[in-house]
């Protein structure tokens, strides 16, 4: 019986292998041709101050709808662009779409604040992403102020040397920095201090189950409480309950993203929720 199950356990195993690893070239494939079928759009999703309670920027979160095999969510092929390259062109073109849609929301919203844009390690990788992404905001009369770069603490963390250098480039051009899913990335804030930021993004993964969660409500204190005192602007991410974004208002963190406001939204409707 042992010996049955096993083998069936080897089939099965050796099944799925061949499944994913075609279903990996299946997904390169038709990324390579995704930009020149236009399949690669953004949603927006807002950020509140907890404060004012009003909308102080958008997240831009790229979403592909393929021809041939649906809907990809980003989870799944970022790391596919990042591994095959096609993350240049792919990140090129959120940027430049992330720029385009930031003048529109402008002219709705003159108090909005700013753009946030997921940039990989491979883009800063890539010699001409300076030039490029310059050329872009001058195309579209965009501060770099108003942009912010998100990065992955884990990204930070990686490859320290040539990173700090890549960001203090970006950082004496004007742009912002914040560094997304914090807490996960096992660095230590004073390692963090090296680097150019303005913005700690504290990972959803700190937020549920608050108030309940005693964990995670200790956690996320000290992140905010030690965040403020280096100066940084705090964002709780994933907020889906009125008893988070109350807790997180009392512990003085700034800015509130998540379900509970509002999920991502596509170009109409994140205009239409600028205009209430
Ligand atoms: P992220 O940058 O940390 O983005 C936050 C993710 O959490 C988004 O998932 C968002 O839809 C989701 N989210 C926001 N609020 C809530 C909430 O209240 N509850 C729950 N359950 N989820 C919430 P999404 O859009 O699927 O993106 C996943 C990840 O893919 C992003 O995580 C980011 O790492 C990556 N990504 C997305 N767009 C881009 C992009 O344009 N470039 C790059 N390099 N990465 C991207
Ligand atoms: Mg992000
Ligand atoms: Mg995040
Ligand atoms: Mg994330």
């Amino acid at each position: 019986h042992a010996k049955n199950l096993g083998k069936n356990n080897y089939q099965y195993y050796n099944k799925q292998l061949s499944l994913n690893v075609n279903e990996q070239l299946q997904i390169e494939q038709a990324l390579k041709k995704a930009i020149s079928n236009n399949e690669i759009y953004l949603n927006y999703q807002p950020q509140y101050d907890l404060v004012s309670r009003k909308i102080t920027a958008f997240e831009a979160l790229a979403r592909w709808e393929s021809d041939e095999l649906g809907f990809i969510p980003p989870d799944k092929f970022i790391p596919i662009a990042e591994d095959t390259g096609l993350i240049i062109d792919i990140g090129k073109h959120i940027f430049e779409t992330a720029c385009k849609a930031y003048v529109e929301f402008k002219s709705l919203n003159p108090s909005l604040k700013y753009i946030a844009i997921n940039i990989s390690s491979v883009q800063f990788k890539d010699k001409n992403f300076v030039d490029d992404i310059l050329e872009i905001v001058s195309t579209y009369k965009i501060k770099p102020s108003e942009i912010e770069l998100e990065v992955t603490e884990r990204y930070v963390m990686e490859y320290s040397e040539s990173n700090l250098n890549s960001m203090q480039q970006f950082r004496d051009l004007g742009f912002r920095f914040s560094i997304d899913d914090f807490g996960t990335g096992y660095s230590s804030m004073s390692y963090l201090t090296k680097f150019p930021i303005d913005v700690i993004k504290v990972d959803k993964a700190f937020i549920d189950g608050i108030p309940k969660d005693n964990n995670n409500v200790l956690i996320s204190k000290a992140i905010v409480a030690l965040s403020k005192s280096l100066n940084y602007k705090v964002v709780a991410e994933g907020i889906e309950e009125k008893v988070q974004e109350d807790f997180l208002k009392s512990i003085s963190c700034d800015i509130g993203q998540g379900y509970f406001f509002s999920k991502p939204l596509n170009l109409e409707a994140a205009k239409k929720i600028l205009k209430i």
